[in-house]
């Protein structure tokens, strides 16, 4: 009988050294060493990962997580990356070249956003943005150039869904690969290759590590498309540090209990929000109210840990809330836990025109939180008396 994923977060591990420890070893060494000149030619001689040369093409520890990460999205193959956007820029630096053209859900991560619009530009890439409440709108995108759909579900900080299984009927018919990061959800919550995602990627910073620690990112998907990928990121050096893989596969032995706690409290923050004279609406995937209510249904286990509520006082509302609050921590990080709150209109957001923001679903008082591990009661208690008049 196969085992349960969390068991697999658990278990997998890579063969351990002669002093038998139990558990996971961190291998902190730059590079590997030889018996003789042969064995030392032939691991040069061979591009794959089997032996291990020198920590920027591959390190025991970081396979470890890895690995950890491939089990729980069911994916053949993995490379891990220093941080989040080293894995987002190494996949569109591998897969796309001049002339190409890629289309992207407008309410992407805004450093991913800065690489569509600021970067890939000065290599001949173009881009077309759609907005993620108009999915019908892709198909009519496509041009023959266009090589990769790119997306975020639940998007950061809209919160807004698209069905993966949709948009890869559109993308399997025209060879363009759908590229799916799954930021919000983990591997705990939505496995997008299941529903046809060609390639996903994962800012490991957040949940993943879920401690607000160490930087790291991913891309899995299937071996062809991995091993190009590999050569990128073991030549340019955006690798993966063996120390933070270490604190990252012991922080995925845990990710399931913490996914399911991180959802139950959002899950009942949200709903004890919803109504609030102070508060217009509330987003959570979860919540009956929330647009795409029936994707999240179809392709998550659980709404995430993150919600979002308007303030009807918009702009200065969404600074007093901030100011007034005491436990809650201000920061732009998420996925930790300890829960935290953000205003994107006024920080991580507040470079966008009106117009911009509008278009990812920012309005002036919208808040994010990222409901953290402490007991629900507090944190609702946090954000009720910061909501006070
Ligand atoms: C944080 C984040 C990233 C970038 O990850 P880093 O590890 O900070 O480089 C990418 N996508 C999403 C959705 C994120 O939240």
């Amino acid at each position: 009988m196969s085992r349960h994923p969390e068991t697999n977060a658990i278990r997998t591990q890579t063969e351990r050294t002669g002093e038998k420890e139990h558990s996971t070893p961190v291998f902190l060494t730059s590079s590997f060493v030889y018996d003789s000149a042969e064995e030392m030619a032939a691991a040069f001689a061979d591009d794959s990962l089997d032996v291990n040369i020198y920590s920027r093409f591959s390190n025991p520890t970081v396979d470890e997580f890895n690995r950890k990460i491939c089990v729980l999205e069911s994916a053949e193959d993995g490379i891990a990356t220093g941080t989040g956007m080293a894995a987002i820029f190494s996949t569109f630096m591998t897969f796309l070249q001049q002339g190409d053209h890629i289309i992207s859900a407008s309410a992407v991560f805004g450093s991913t956003h800065t690489i569509l619009t600021k970067y890939l530009p000065k290599w001949g890439i173009t881009h077309s943005y759609f907005n993620m409440n108009e999915p019908d709108a892709v198909a009519g995108l496509i041009r023959p150039e266009t090589k990769m759909l790119y997306v975020e579900t639940p998007s950061n900080p809209g919160l807004d869904l698209v069905d993966i299984s949709a948009l890869s009927e559109i993308c399997k018919s025209r060879g363009i690969l759908l590229v799916v990061d799954n930021c919000f959800a983990t591997p705990a919550v939505q496995q997008p290759l299941q529903f046809g995602a060609d390639l996903v990627i994962h800012s490991a910073t957040k949940f993943i590590d879920g401690q607000g620690r160490v930087l790291g990112g991913v891309v899995v998907g299937r071996k062809e498309l991995i091993q190009p990928l590999y050569l990128f990121v073991r030549n340019t050096g955006p690798s993966m540090s063996p120390f933070n893989a270490w604190v990252l596969t012991k922080s995925l032995e845990t990710l399931f209990i913490r996914m399911e706690r991180h959802a139950a409290s959002a899950l009942t923050i949200a709903h004890a929000l919803q109504g609030h004279p102070a508060i217009r609406w509330v987003k959570y995937p979860f919540l009956a109210s929330h647009p795409q209510f029936a994707i999240a249904r179809k392709q998550m286990k659980n709404g995430g840990g993150i919600i979002t509520f308007d303030l009807a006082g918009g702009l200065p509302s969404g600074r007093n809330f901030l100011n007034k609050l005491k436990m809650l921590s201000m920061t732009n990080n998420l996925g930790d836990s300890r829960s935290i709150a953000s205003h994107p209109a006024s920080t991580t957001h507040s470079k966008l025109t009106e117009a911009e923001r509008q278009e990812v679903g920012i309005t002036p008082g919208l808040i994010r939180i990222s409901v953290g591990l402490e007991h629900p009661d507090d944190i609702l208690q946090d954000i009720l008396q910061a909501l006070e008049p």
